[in-house]
């Protein structure tokens, strides 16, 4: 009985696939600047503003 000890199999890999590729899902929200419906890829949280991408281009974060 032969044991190839050294031939992982695939360990150590979860949470490589389904970030950073594919189609997103886009979330509808209304921009809070121009008031435009945009969908943004993310959930939109009730507590924050969305932006539409002009908006947000135009409001680029500075240094925090
Ligand atoms: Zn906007």
């Amino acid at each position: 009985m032969e044991r190839r000890g050294s031939q992982n199999r695939d360990r150590g890999s979860s949470g490589e696939r389904g970030y950073g590729r594919g189609p997103q899902t886009m979330h509808k929200a209304k921009c809070s600047d121009c008031g435009e419906e945009t969908e943004v890829p993310f959930k939109p949280d009730p507590d924050r503003p969305v932006y539409c991408r002009e908006c947000y281009a135009k409001r680029k974060p500075k240094r925090y």
